[in-house]
């Protein structure tokens, strides 16, 4: 049944994502701060709103797609989505997240009378635009069920995680996972060159052992044994580093938060927080190997 959905933040993530949603038949009523984003969702097809509070009282669906907590908080209760709301509405948050604010969030639009999920994605913007996300969520039965056509027309797998905040706390483990096991990867390519081992021989002995990983064998650090990966074009992103670095900040907060005592995510988290202010701003997180030669950016 097509629905009539709010969706907020119309960005990099959300101006494609919004479309496809329209591309499969729902109404959807779209609100930017940027005017030109809003110009741009109309030319796809998404209805502009003169603000979010009143795209969100048209609907029975709200998808929000904001940069951080603070902006979703903030839209719920200070902008007035969540009284702007028909009761029992659906509030889906795409954002990325702290999972303490996705937690308050959910709160919130409990309190108010509401439905909520939180749902970040993985799949980046090549993902949004293809309608090929992966979404993790958070929340009951219920609200995963409601949104499932939403999420179907958006992305091609959705993994129910838990409850509140399960589908933010999914998505920072595993990108923990991502930032740590690419630093690996890198040492073992700097290792290897330091000990005149070329990086084909290397990618040859570990892509087929236990060194396996997505960080080698997709996105591998060096040029080379992976055509496709970032590294062999100028480590333009891919998964851009200021990207790895907020999802990394945001585990450092839950790990903090949780008292778990995690000394290679933390310092994961300084290392692309440092990288990321500096060089390897506009770069694909995997220029990261570039920090960790002798001399900084030279090859061995
Ligand atoms: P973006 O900055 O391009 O888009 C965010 C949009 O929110 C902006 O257009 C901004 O104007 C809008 N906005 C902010 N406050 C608003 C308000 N009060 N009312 C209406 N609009 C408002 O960011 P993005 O790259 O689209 O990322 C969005 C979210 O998705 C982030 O949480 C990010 O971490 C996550 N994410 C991004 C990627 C990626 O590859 N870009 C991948 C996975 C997850």
């Amino acid at each position: 049944m097509n629905r009539t959905v709010a969706f907020v933040g119309l960005g990099h993530m959300g101006g494609p994502m919004a479309a496809n949603l329209v591309a499969a038949g729902h109404r959807v009523l779209g609100f930017d701060l940027v005017p030109e984003l809003l110009s741009a969702a109309a030319d796809a097809g998404v209805e502009p709103a003169g603000s979010a509070a009143a795209a969100v009282s048209a609907s029975d669906t709200v998808i929000t797609m904001l940069p951080t907590g603070r902006h979703v908080l903030a839209l719920y209760e200070e902008r007035g989505l969540l009284a702007a709301a028909r009761p029992g509405s659906l509030f889906v948050d795409c954002s990325t997240i702290d999972v303490a604010d996705a937690r308050a969030a959910h709160a919130a639009v409990r309190a108010a009378g509401h439905r909520a999920l939180d749902a970040p994605v993985s799949g980046g913007v090549t993902g949004a635009r293809a309608a090929t996300l992966t979404f993790m969520a958070g929340g009951g039965e219920e609200e995963f069920a409601a949104a499932g056509p939403l999420l179907a027309a958006m992305g091609k797998k959705a993994v129910h995680c838990g409850a509140a905040g399960a589908g933010q706390a999914a998505k920072i483990c595993n990108n923990l996972i991502l930032g740590i096991s690419m630093i690996g990867v890198s040492e073992a390519f700097v290792l290897a060159e330091s000990l005149g081992l070329d990086h084909q021989a290397l990618y040859d002995v570990a892509s087929t052992a236990s060194g396996q990983c997505w960080a080698l064998t997709v996105n591998c650090p060096v040029p080379g044994p992976v055509p496709a990966s970032p590294a062999n074009r100028d480590y333009l992103p891919g998964f851009a580093a200021p990207l790895m670095a907020k999802d990394l900040g945001l585990a450092a907060n839950a790990l903090r938060a949780g008292n778990v005592d995690a000394p290679l995510g933390l310092k994961a988290a300084e290392m692309y927080a440092a990288f990321a202010a500096g060089e390897g701003a506009g770069l694909d997180f995997s220029a990261i190997v570039h920090t960790l030669r002798p001399q900084n950016g030279s090859e061995a």
